[in-house]
């Protein structure tokens, strides 16, 4: 099990986990680029059941281009994402890696979503790279 936590900016959300961490993504697609406000995001998934958030973050749902429901989780004080959850992996939740104290656990797999990637993102090119999202 790894344990670490982590906040938004501002502190009024928190979370630890106590998990194994299944999958680091970074993801390209212009829905995380834009609902970050950076050209990727990178992604830290665990079961859902292993993280215990504190604070009231807020919600907004949007359906991503593979049908999925996709629900961004976010402190509506100072507006930094911390959760998503894709209706497709219940179970799973993905936690904005900026977010997360333990910066030494943030260790990229994979980057996907690469047709849509800012073209001077630089990119670890002993990781693999998928177009879209691998099948
Ligand atoms: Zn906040
Ligand atoms: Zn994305």
């Amino acid at each position: 099990m790894t344990q670490f936590n982590g906040s938004c900016l501002c502190g009024a959300v928190t979370y630890e986990a106590d998990c194994e961490i299944q999958r680091v993504v970074n993801c390209h697609c212009i829905d995380c680029q834009k609902a970050t406000g950076s050209v990727h995001t990178t992604m830290v998934f665990v079961p859902e059941a292993g993280v215990t958030i504190k604070g009231y973050p807020s919600s907004y749902t949007h359906t991503a281009d593979s049908g999925s429901a996709m629900t961004k989780r976010f402190c509506s004080s100072c507006g930094t994402q911390l959760f998503s959850i894709n209706s497709r992996r219940a179970g799973a939740i993905g936690i904005r890696a900026g977010t997360i104290s333990q910066k030494h656990l943030v260790t990229p797999q994979l980057n996907i979503f690469c047709d849509s990637a800012v073209p001077s993102t630089p990119m670890d090119d002993s990781l693999p790279k998928h177009r879209k999202m691998p099948g």
